[in-house]
């Protein structure tokens, strides 16, 4: 049995500790994106595969896949449901958040940019580093403070603040980073999970609003779990 597993998300490093433990072929792929990824047991491969052609012929060397990137990691996510016509797929996913009445949801980047822009002079961005830019129009002149992993190669306004830093973080460090620079509004996609729950948290402790990027729909037809011990069912499943 040897699987695929698509990942760059805490739960895909999960289920990959378990599936190694467990005897399995699991391979882990990471697209590449970040300079130190945190990487999980078992083999790991990483760079994009070449679009549905490039997934397609790599699928030879695999009995199964799983699909535990992220929620907003939607063009993976497509490629995968294209290229598995003959071979099981499950998609894992981690539920989004339970709405909050002090969030507003938004469909997109640019009119969460927008809507905070309406709501705050001090943005916090934490929308990642891929999306920075659609950001500039709106919120350029304010004081925005944006924390990514990796810097972007991207000229940012003068009056905005770059941290670049890696999770997690917790409660205490949260309010600390927030109120020490008088955020007004808070920007995060909808991430969903504990690992990025504590600005949330440190949020509504300050009575911050929230501006929250509603997931993309993924790919319709694929099997979907939302947690890593269903997932880890799932192959066990199979390789009976
Ligand atoms: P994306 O837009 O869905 O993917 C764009 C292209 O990147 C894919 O077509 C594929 O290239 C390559 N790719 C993406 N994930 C890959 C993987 N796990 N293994 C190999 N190639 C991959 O992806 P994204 O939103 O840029 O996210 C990239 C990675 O970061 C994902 O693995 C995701 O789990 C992780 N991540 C994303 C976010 C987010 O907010 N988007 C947040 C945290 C972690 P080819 O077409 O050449 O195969």
């Amino acid at each position: 049995m040897r699987l695929l597993l698509l990942g760059g998300t805490s739960e895909a490093r999960e289920l990959a500790g378990l599936l190694v433990e467990a005897g399995v072929d699991v391979t882990t792929s990471l697209a590449g994106r970040v300079t130190r990824p945190r990487l999980p047991v078992g083999r790991v491969r990483v760079g994009g595969f070449g679009g549905v052609p490039g997934l397609r012929a790599a699928l030879a060397d695999y009995d199964a896949v799983v699909d535990a990137t992220h929620p907003f990691a939607l063009g993976m996510s497509a490629n995968a449901a294209a290229a598995c016509t003959d071979l099981p797929l499950l998609r894992l996913e981690r539920p989004g958040w339970e709405p909050d009445p002090a969030w507003y949801y938004v469909d997109d980047h640019g009119e969460a940019a927008a809507r905070a822009a309406e709501l705050g002079e001090r943005p916090f961005l934490t929308v990642g580093r891929q999306e920075l830019a659609r950001f500039v129009p709106a919120l350029g002149p304010l004081a925005v403070l944006a924390r990514v992993v990796d810097v972007p190669d991207l000229d940012l306004p003068a009056a905005w603040r770059l941290v670049a830093s890696r999770g997690p973080y917790g409660l205490g460090g949260e309010r600390e980073l927030m109120a020490g620079h008088g955020t007004d509004v808070l920007v995060t996609k909808d991430a969903g999970g504990t690992y990025t729950w504590p600005k949330m948290a440190a949020a509504r402790l300050l009575g911050v609003p929230v501006v929250v990027v509603r997931r993309p729909p993924g790919p319709a037809g694929v099997p979907t779990v939302h947690d890593v011990a269903s997932a880890f069912d799932w192959v066990r499943a199979l390789r009976r």
